[in-house]
């Protein structure tokens, strides 16, 4: 099996319009959580970033936050992802949704599907929400109906102490709720290893989970950050038929991850999939 010639899915990207639009994000997420970023996340240097790291598909996603210049650009964000991946095909869009948002967030689905939508990022923790708050039931039971998928922050931030808005216990309340709904769990789990291998085991069917900081190594707190050996039990606990590679560019750059992996105790097929074959089926790319 030849690594180098798989084509890479990177599933946890964010996706800025301009360089400037970036760097203000940004620079007001390293305040509020002192979180570092490697570029700022136009669409040039995530072209070049994909090229150098050898990545052939992304997931580029819009997401809100609980502040009211999030909130108001919301709707334009979700329609940047989707018009620019629109010229893109290798660049799958996700879009953010919000109770506070600016058009109705059933309406935006309906709208964004027009415009090849492909999967909802909601980050419980920046938008200040219980996962299983049932005003955000209807935006699932949409999402579960429409087939689709929700990508969900899950876990820890950079710093601790924040109130456990996506704890994976929390998820299960959901997924009990809608059967059907096909969830994403990012960063493994974001620091409650235990519990999100319970989660894992109870719901074998609509679970999946990326990558994306867990496997960042060393310029990431050790809480959130898994070892080589931690990283193969966990992958094989949760089922690696279920884990797909996220990156959480622009704070991370993909390649050192991909390298990573593929430096990893495991087989190449269960590389292979990590790094491509799972994604594909998941987000369905031909
Ligand atoms: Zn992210």
């Amino acid at each position: 099996m030849n690594l180098e010639k798989i084509a890479i899915v990177d599933t946890h990207t964010h996706l800025f319009p301009t360089r400037g639009v970036g760097k203000r994000v940004l620079e007001k997420i390293k305040k509020t959580y002192g979180v570092p970023y490697y570029c700022t996340g136009s669409p040039e240097e995530l072209t070049e970033t994909m090229k150098k790291a050898g990545v052939t598909y992304a997931v580029v996603m819009n997401q809100a936050a609980a502040n009211k210049e999030a909130m108001n650009w919301l709707v334009s964000g979700n329609f940047f992802v989707c018009a620019y991946a629109r010229k893109h095909p290798e660049l799958l869009p996700a879009i953010g949704l919000d109770k506070g948002m600016k058009r109705n967030p059933l309406e935006e689905i309906n709208h964004k599907l027009k415009w090849g939508v492909q999967a909802v990022k909601l980050h419980p923790v920046a938008q200040e929400f219980y996962v299983n708050d049932r005003t955000m039931f209807p935006i699932y039971q949409k999402c579960e109906k429409v087939n689709l998928p929700i990508i969900f922050h899950c876990g820890k931030m950079m710093i601790e102490g924040l109130p456990g808005y996506a704890h994976p216990e929390l998820f299960s309340d959901v997924l009990k709720s809608f059967p059907k709904l096909r969830v994403v769990l990012a960063h493994l789990g974001g620091g409650f290893w235990k519990e999100v291998i319970k989660l894992a085991d109870t719901f074998p069917e609509t679970v999946y989970f990326d990558t994306a900081i867990a496997l960042s190594g060393a310029s990431i707190p050790s809480f959130l950050s898994l070892t080589d050996t931690q990283a193969v039990e966990m992958i094989r606990k949760i089922g690696v038929q279920r884990v797909m590679f996220g990156s959480d560019f622009p704070w991370i750059n993909p390649k050192n991850d991909i390298e990573r992996i593929k430096k990893l105790h495991l087989t190449d097929n269960e590389k292979r999939m990590i790094l491509s074959e799972n994604a594909k089926k998941f987000f369905g790319i031909q």
